[in-house]
């Protein structure tokens, strides 16, 4: 297309019909990217569209004799660098406008990490905490059989997210195995002993560790020195916790949702996740005092790392941080307000997008160790994380040198992942004729 009759068309509404926050972000940061990369309009539809959704309705007779019918979704966002890759989330939410907004972020998510997939997404509008376990599993089986034409190995395929776990995974697979053969590569975050991957549960957390390992050595600091504060000590805090400690670092402060403790010294992170494995919270825990939220985030820190829930760092919390670098090892933990107010005071912002990605790249190894038949060593795997994580960082660097060096981590992010995907899907061609 040329520019003349791209200026003639109308921009792409970049909005969908519900906001979620999810799709907030990755609107306004899609925007800005497309924007700086000045893409013309027929490329951002290209890069913002669904290619694929699916929505189906999942009539069950539960176990109470109520019958209820749900609603699945499966949405595939775009396939160009590879099959597409995303988790399913069970949840009253759920809705095909936020599966929408997060297979979208798995498109970049994909993209930054650099692993060979595209991004999806699926869900039921379902509370899985209020059904028995056979109920859930005739649901999780019948979603299957109802979306199963538009996935496979080197198609689609899917992860554990909210509300879903690894026994579900286990379903997944099994009830795609008996029309097609076994195929454990059909989805990833598997009991191991059905070919999950070594390393997977920790992924995450120690690919947050291994990030903020990267930043410090960059600004010529050791990441032994470093004094480091968490919010959230759930799969993503305590590995990150467990990874920084086994580096050196001083972790001296960690909130949950019952509480908050601090220790200037340092927390003996072993001995607080047996408190929690005991306790359910980092509250009460004897290494260390007690200290009110306010205080967790004003505390004398060099990093402070939010792996709780999304839109906890808004601007009255940014205001009392004090730390010089910020990795996002939760989704969407900042507000736009916020992030815009810590970049001012000089503040590193490691996104989401970057900083998260570890989960994505272990289940990529699974994939791989699936279609190979093969498993590798939990050494392995945690090599090959922090070479992929340190390959992140040093990408998303270099694209903000060659924006010039001002823009922030999240913008540079956002612009290598549109780049890489355009390149894929024009290297493939627009017409298959
Ligand atoms: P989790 O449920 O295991 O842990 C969440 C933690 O946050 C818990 O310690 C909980 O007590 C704490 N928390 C909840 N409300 C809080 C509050 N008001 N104040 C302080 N702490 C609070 O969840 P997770 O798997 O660790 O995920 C955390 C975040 O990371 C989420 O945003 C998730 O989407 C994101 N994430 C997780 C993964 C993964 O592999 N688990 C991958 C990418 C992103």
């Amino acid at each position: 297309m040329t520019a003349e009759s791209s200026a003639m068309r109308a921009p792409v509404p970049a909005t969908a019909e519900r906001e979620s926050p999810e799709l907030a972000i990755a609107t306004a940061f899609f925007d800005a990217a497309a924007e700086r990369l000045g893409l013309p309009d027929h490329e951002r539809e290209l890069l913002w569209r669904p290619e694929l959704e699916l929505e189906v309705r999942i009539p069950i007779e539960l176990r109470s004799g109520v019958v209820r019918v749900y609603s699945g979704f499966r949405v595939q966002h775009n396939g160009s660098r590879g099959p597409f890759k995303g988790g399913l989330r069970f949840h009253p939410d759920v809705d095909r406008w936020e599966v929408r907004a997060l297979a979208s972020l798995m498109t970049w998510k994909t993209a930054i990490a650099s692993v060979p997939y595209g991004g999806a997404k699926g869900g039921i509008d379902c509370a899985p905490e209020e059904l028995e376990t056979a109920d859930l599993e005739t649901l999780t089986r019948t979603y299957m059989n109802k979306v199963e034409s538009i996935l496979g190995a080197t198609r689609d395929i899917m992860a554990p997210d909210v509300g879903t776990s690894a026994r579900m995974m286990g379903w997944l697979m099994d009830q795609y195995s008996i029309s097609r053969g076994f195929e454990p590569a059909i989805v990833t975050g598997k009991p191991v002993e059905l070919g999950g991957s070594l390393g997977r549960e920790s992924a995450t957390g120690r690919g947050v560790a291994y990030m903020l390992e990267c930043a410090a050595k960059d600004a010529g600091r050791d990441v032994g020195e470093l004094r480091i504060a968490l919010q959230g000590y759930g799969n993503v805090g305590r590995w990150a916790a467990e990874g920084l400690a086994a580096r050196g670092a001083r972790i001296v402060a960690v909130e949950d949702a019952a509480g908050a403790v601090h220790a200037e010294h340092g927390l003996d992170v072993r001995a607080l996740t047996a408190h929690v494995a005991e306790a359910g919270t980092v509250a009460g825990f004897p290494g260390g005092e007690r200290i009110a939220h306010e205080e967790l985030l004003a505390c004398a820190c060099d990093a402070f790392v939010p792996a709780a829930l999304g839109g906890m760092i808004d601007e009255d919390a940014a205001r009392l941080l004090r730390c010089s670098i910020l990795v996002e090892g939760a989704n969407g933990p900042t507000t736009p307000a916020a992030e815009a107010d810590l970049l001012d005071r000089g503040v590193l912002v490691i996104p989401d997008v970057m900083a998260n990605v570890g989960g994505v790249v272990v289940s990529y190894f699974e994939w791989v160790q699936n279609l190979q038949h093969f498993q590798w060593s939990a050494e392995d795997v945690d090599q090959r994380l922090r070479e992929r994580i340190a390959a992140v960082y040093h990408d998303v660097c270099a694209q903000r040198a060659v924006a010039g060096g001002t823009s922030s981590l999240r913008l540079a992010a956002y612009e290598l992942a549109l780049s890489r995907v355009l390149t894929a899907a024009k290297q493939r061609g627009y017409t298959s004729g």
